[in-house]
């Protein structure tokens, strides 16, 4: 039996076609609004950590780790942790626990701990709560410190100067790209390299003298 089929019209008689690109038009404004709202990482990120850096990733929440793409890696911003004596690994449980206390929104990229260990806590390329409006484009450094001072222990310096020559040399920054968070918010963060600015100066300096030599 031949079924009529002219111009595709349903009963009434109306063409569906305007429905048809209307509903396409409603699933492309979906899948743009999609995209903007979670981007595809667009920025390099190394494929392969050297052994030094342990990963230790938290996991994804939004107090902590919102998964949000950074939009490039302009800066290295360091930190302390500003609790004198703790671990790297006491650190990033705080920084995982925040996804059951809800009491502040704080992470960072790396933590480097009292004996110079490294921990990754949110991969590279993606936002850390750390460095206020810069989180979308810095990477962040938090250091472990023994007193009050906030002067870093010489495995701490070490590890530090290793991992920002790393990352500087796989993003081509300077070492004028290696700020304080001072240099951002005017924090007193990290204490002992804002109240000594010579100090800061000589990392700077221990920075461009140990680039080059791993
Ligand atoms: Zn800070």
């Amino acid at each position: 039996m031949r079924r009529r089929r002219r111009g595709r019209r349903n009963r009434d008689g109306y063409s569906r076609a305007p429905i048809k690109a209307s509903v396409g038009l409603f699933i492309l404004a979906l899948l743009a609004l999609f995209l903007t709202r979670f981007p595809t990482r667009t920025i390099p990120v190394p494929q392969e950590l050297p052994d030094w850096i342990r990963e230790a990733p938290l996991s994804v929440n939004p107090w902590s780790r919102p998964g949000t793409a950074m939009e490039a890696v302009s800066d290295i911003v360091v930190h302390y942790v500003g609790n004198p004596g703790t671990t790297a690994a006491q650190n990033r449980s705080y920084f995982e626990g925040l996804s059951r206390s809800h009491e502040t929104y704080a992470s960072s990229n790396f933590l480097i701990g009292l004996e110079g260990e490294i921990l990754l806590c949110v991969p590279i390329g993606e936002v850390a709560y750390c460095s206020g409006e810069r989180n979308r484009d810095t990477l962040s450094i938090e250091v472990c410190h023994p007193d009050e001072t906030g002067e870093f222990t010489a495995q701490s310096y070490a590890s530090l100067i290793r991992l920002v020559n790393w990352l500087r040399e796989f993003y081509g920054l300077s070492p004028e790209n290696v700020i304080r968070h001072y240099d951002v918010t005017g924090k007193l963060c990290p204490k002992y390299y804002v109240e000594q600015p010579g100090a800061w100066e000589q990392f700077q300096r221990d920075l461009a003298a140990e680039a080059g030599t791993e």
